[in-house]
């Protein structure tokens, strides 16, 4: 929670999201490690002359001090601690800096304090800048925002019979919260007819491996996974499902992504 009796304080944090509020201010969404997510008006922000504007940026990491308001708390001064310039270098990367950031903001509701997951975004955010691989960088830090928020997918026992995970090819359910065995999803099958297929969906062995890694393994080890893009594609979709479903609504940023790699595509075609 923000603290009840100052006028104003300070904190640091990242901007997850900005947007034009009466006829010069800004709405800022900033998440912040020890206050979680706060919306402020940046009063002015969109005068080309203000200071501030500079400093506001979507997913810049900065110091703020803010001032209590009625509705919403105003920003009063804004320094930039780090602008992740490589990130803004590169237009796929923008949109997985941008998926980050809105994953967090449709996650969290305001003033949940979550300084793990403040850590986790400030990562991915500096190994994207640093050059990583950022479909890696996505998969890592969706694995484990799913951990830090209660969604973790259970992928070693069923999680219809309780059975450990066998190396093969099984079955996952969203719905259910994880891996469904072989036989469980049979008996679906024959219990529910066609509402067991929406419910359950196939995962192969490999796709099955990629998911365990991601949720145990450092990301000095994750960086260097070399992923075949059918494989890389199906865990992606998977954990782009698992984000929705629990969110009720379609991610933006996901289809801009898609968007984006679509034209990096046609471009490559001679
Ligand atoms: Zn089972």
């Amino acid at each position: 929670m923000r603290p009840e009796r100052a006028r104003t304080y300070q904190t640091e944090g990242i901007i997850l999201n900005r947007r034009d509020w009466g006829e010069a201010d800004r709405l800022i969404t900033l998440f912040t490690p020890e206050y979680g997510k706060l919306r402020v008006v940046a009063v002015s922000a969109r005068k080309p002359t203000t200071r501030k504007s500079g400093h506001l940026e979507l997913f810049t990491r900065g110091r703020f001090v803010l001032a209590r308001g009625r509705t919403f708390d105003k920003l009063t001064q804004a320094q930039t601690l780090d602008y992740f310039e490589g990130v803004r270098r590169d237009l796929a990367r923008i949109g997985q800096a941008g998926m980050l950031c809105e994953l967090v903001d449709r996650f969290f509701e305001e003033a949940d304090a979550a300084p793990a997951v403040y850590d986790l975004l400030h990562n991915a955010l500096l190994a994207l800048n640093s050059g990583d691989p950022g479909d890696l960088v996505l998969l890592h830090f969706q694995m484990h925002l799913f951990d830090l928020v209660g969604y973790r997918p259970a992928l070693h026992e069923c999680v219809v019979c309780g059975e450990p995970v066998a190396p093969v090819a099984q079955f996952i359910s969203v719905e259910l919260g994880g891996v469904v065995c072989p036989t469980c999803r049979q008996r679906l099958r024959e219990e529910e007819g066609a509402a067991a297929e929406q419910l359950v969906r196939p995962l192969s062995l490999n796709a099955l491996k990629v998911l365990r890694f991601l949720q145990t393994a450092p990301w000095p080890r994750v960086r260097k996974l070399r992923l075949p893009d059918d494989v890389r594609e199906e865990v992606r979709t998977l954990l782009e499902l698992w984000a929705t479903h629990h969110l009720e609504r379609g991610l933006r940023s996901g289809r801009f992504l898609r968007e984006v790699e679509a034209w990096y595509d046609a471009k490559k075609k001679p």
